[in-house]
Formats: structure tokens, sequence, C-alpha cells
């Protein structure tokens, strides 16, 4: 159990999840599906991003030729972030969602997130940071820290109180 792997010093890590406005209003049924895996969500918020914003968000890729599709749609309307905790938590939440492209999902994956819920490519469910250093950097960029309340966003976390 969790804290049986905690004792064993499992690597339980942060990293963030980003509900696009594809499937905002079906968030529940994403939600149902991280709480039927190992993760916990452990900080949300709904929010509209900005051209702008949305091109910050996604700066690792502003050389690529789908950079100003994909920034147009994930500032199309209302994503949901969310901080997921647990073990290998980066690389267990990009499992869930499966490949970007939703139809390669139903083939390749055919029970994770983007296949069940996706469109294409571009209407893809949501987004999982790639690395715990990404995952420090988003989460910052949704949750700042702020002094004096709580701990900061490390991307590793070895303080659960309730686990
Ligand atoms: N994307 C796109 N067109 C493409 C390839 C990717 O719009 O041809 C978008 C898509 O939303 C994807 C994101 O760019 O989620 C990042 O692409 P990546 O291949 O890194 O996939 P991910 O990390 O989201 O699984």
């Amino acid at each position: 159990d969790q804290y049986t792997a905690n004792k064993l010093g499992s690597k339980k890590e942060r990293t963030l999840a980003l509900i696009k406005p594809d499937v905002v209003t079906k968030m529940g049924d994403v939600i149902d599906l991280i709480y039927s895996s190992s993760l916990i969500v452990t900080k949300a918020k709904m929010t509209t991003l900005t051209w702008s914003q949305a091109a910050d968000f996604y700066v690792e890729h502003q050389s690529k030729p789908f950079f100003n599709n994909l920034v147009q749609f994930a500032s199309s309307g209302p994503v949901v972030a969310m901080e997921l905790m647990g073990d290998e938590a980066v690389s267990t939440w990009r499992r869930l969602l499966g490949p970007a492209d939703s139809a390669a999902a139903r083939k390749e994956a055919p029970q994770s997130i983007r296949a069940q819920f996706g469109t294409d490519v571009v209407k893809n469910v949501g987004h999982g940071s790639e690395s715990l250093s990404a995952a420090a950097r988003e989460l910052e960029f949704f949750f700042p820290s702020t002094i004096g309340h709580g701990p900061p966003n490390t991307a590793t976390f070895t303080d659960c109180t309730c686990c």
C-alpha cells in the first residue's frame, strides 16, 4: 500500500496534468480515471489561458509547425490544471493519457484516456509534463509558490502527511 511504499522509498513525484478545452465538460470522467490509478489530485484550478499565456506554457514547441494551432486550441476555452502525486507520477500520467494522436491511441492503447475521450492529435484531452524538470516549471506556471504559504512546488515530494 501507499504507506509501505513510502517506507520502502518508492519514487513519489508531482506532475502537472492539464485537461484541455475539448473535454472540460467531461472532466468528471477524466478525474474518475485518475482516481482508478495510483495517482491522487492534490491541486486543481480551472482557468482560461490567453494566447500569450498558452504560448508561454508550450514554449518548448515554439519551433514546431503545429505551434500556432496548439496555442490557439489551448486558449480557446477553459482548461483544468491539476497537480497529480504518486509513484512515478510523470510517466504514470503520460501512460494513462496514451499516445498524442487519439486515433493512434485507439489502436495502440485502447484503455487510455485519449483513446476513450480524444478526437484527433489536436483535440487530445490532456497534457502531461514530460520530465521532472518540466513538471517543476509547469506546476509553477499554474500554481505559483507563495512565500509563507506552504512548501514550494518541488517536483519530488517526501513530506506527504496523508499516507
Ligand atoms: N500536437 C499538434 N499537432 C501535431 C502534434 C502535436 O497539435 O501534429 C499538439 C498536441 O496537442 C500534443 C502537443 O502538441 O498534445 C504536444 O505534442 P507531443 O508530441 O509532445 O505530445 P504529448 O506530450 O502531448 O503526448
